[in-house]
């Protein structure tokens, strides 16, 4: 088997950091040695059969973990224009190791044919490791059954559920309540997008009877008490189940964190991720730029006004661990075609933002900016979502037995995002054009093979597997 010792370089983990050396062997790290220490052992010399990679001036940190990404999925008369193979390879670039995508069932059908159909898209073709949460869009005693077949056979450990979307995902409070004790019974956790779809429905109904059809109405429409106002509904079912862990997905507003931090704060297990497009993109810079431009920013939750503290509030509750996980519900569609469906009609345009390639970069700004530490920087990247969803140790973390899923940090280098700068997903624009931020992506491995260096793609579609995983971590 190849030995790979990354020399030289500090390794960071949601706990502190250290300068260290990282023995890989074969798949699975080795050893973290103390300076020093890997010469003591004769590990040092290139020949030996050890690959070393410098990382001198370098931060060594976990392979970043996005648990909500949606590659391919078929949405609004289009599917996102990221596959597994460019989504994950894109990924890789970015520094993450593993995905978490969402296998769908849509309302009226089975279950088991739509993980199937998810395992078709992505076995063979996935350039890291991944696993699937599983969207029930249609509760009923079938799917109920399945939900429970899934935790015990098909390492499927988390449900999603929407309170918006309705007649495509939508679950009525009566089936969400029967999902979550089903949850409970099994010990699965329930991931809600929580917006009260029903009453957006009618006031997007409204805007465009007003001609009101520009991409920044459908924020508009989507105000901050509807997404507040789901959580707290969401967070009152998951008491009333039994205390069934909920994970709210990509939250974006201040009221809705509130309801969160309130739930936490009397010891519930209510948890809640939120996406480097809330913490750093807005109405008034992205989704209100003139004629279709906004169409780009047009996301569920929505894009917030910058004059409200939503961002400084998100930011906040990272610290605070009020949230707990960033993702980047990476759902991408290109403007030509796909975002044009709804081209004056902003309820016609897909809903999504392509982000899964920058998610460490955006966030290492608020290492940078001082709105995070560097730990903490890895925690809600790499390591908490990892324990979050059941992959912990062999993910998220940098401890012997671990795979050796690592990410070389330059803090020296520089990144300039977006289309003009060659980003890697299969997208005509980026929600993130011209952002230049400090640190940059130097190496990266997945179990064991270096997949990103020296600005190359070495890795392959097909090296990715399939990881079942079981229940959270988080409360253990
Ligand atoms: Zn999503």
């Amino acid at each position: 088997m190849t030995r790979v010792l990354i020399s030289g370089g500090k390794v960071v983990s949601a706990s502190g950091r250290s300068d260290a050396d990282v023995l890989i062997d074969g798949e699975t790290i080795a050893a973290v040695l103390a300076p020093g220490q890997a010469e003591t052992l004769g590990l040092s010399d290139e020949g030996r059969d050890v690959t070393v990679i410098d990382a001198s001036g370098k931060y060594v940190i976990p392979g970043g973990v996005d648990v909500h990404t949606h590659m391919e999925l078929p949405f609004g008369g289009t599917a996102a224009s990221d596959t597994f193979e460019t989504g994950t390879i894109a990924a890789a670039w970015g520094g993450v190791t593993t995905i978490v995508d969402f296998a769908v069932q849509r309302t009226g059908e089975s279950v088991q044919d739509g993980l199937a159909e998810w395992h078709r898209k992505a076995e063979g073709n996935c350039a890291i490791d991944y696993g699937f949460h599983q969207i029930i869009g249609g509760v009923d005693e079938e799917s109920l059954k399945a939900m429970t077949y899934l935790v015990d056979h098909e390492g499927i450990t988390s449900f999603k559920l929407f309170m918006a979307y309705p007649g495509v995902f939508y679950a009525d409070d009566g089936q969400i309540l029967r999902a979550m004790q089903n949850a409970g019974e099994s010990g699965a956790m329930i991931m809600m997008h929580a917006e009260n779809g029903i009453a957006i429905d009618v006031l997007v109904a409204q805007a465009l009877a007003r001609g009101e059809t520009d991409p920044k109405f459908h924020s508009f429409t989507r105000p901050a008490e509807l997404e507040a106002e789901a959580t707290h509904r969401a967070i009152s079912l998951s008491k009333v189940a039994g205390n069934v862990p909920l994970y709210i997905v990509h939250m974006s507003a201040s009221e809705a964190l509130e309801e969160v931090a309130a739930a936490r704060h009397a010891g519930h297990n209510v948890f809640a991720e939120t996406c480097p497009q809330y913490l750093y993109l807005s109405i008034e810079d992205q989704l209100a730029q003139p004629g279709f431009e906004g169409a780009k920013w047009v996301c569920s939750t929505p894009l917030r006004s910058k004059h409200e503290h939503h961002q400084a509030d998100l930011w906040k509750g990272l610290r605070m661990n009020e949230l707990a996980v960033v993702s980047t519900d990476h759902c991408p569609f290109c403007m030509k075609e796909q975002k044009e469906l709804g081209l004056g009609d902003f309820s016609k345009i897909p809903n999504g933002i392509g982000g899964v390639e920058h998610r460490l970069e955006l966030l290492y700004q608020g290492v940078v900016t001082g709105e995070l530490s560097l730990e903490r920087w890895v925690e809600t990247c790499c390591t908490t979502p990892a324990r979050m969803f059941g992959l912990h140790p062999r993910k998220g973390v940098i401890v012997p037995g671990a795979d050796a899923d690592v990410v070389v940090w330059d803090p020296n280098g520089h990144t300039t995002i977006g289309v003009d700068h060659k980003h890697h997903m299969n997208m005509d624009h980026s929600a993130y054009e011209g952002f230049e931020v400090d640190g940059k992506v130097d190496t990266v491995l997945s179990r064991g093979t270096v997949v990103v260096a020296d600005d190359q793609f070495h890795g392959r579609p097909g090296h990715g597997r399939y990881l079942p995983r079981g229940l959270s971590q988080y409360l253990q």
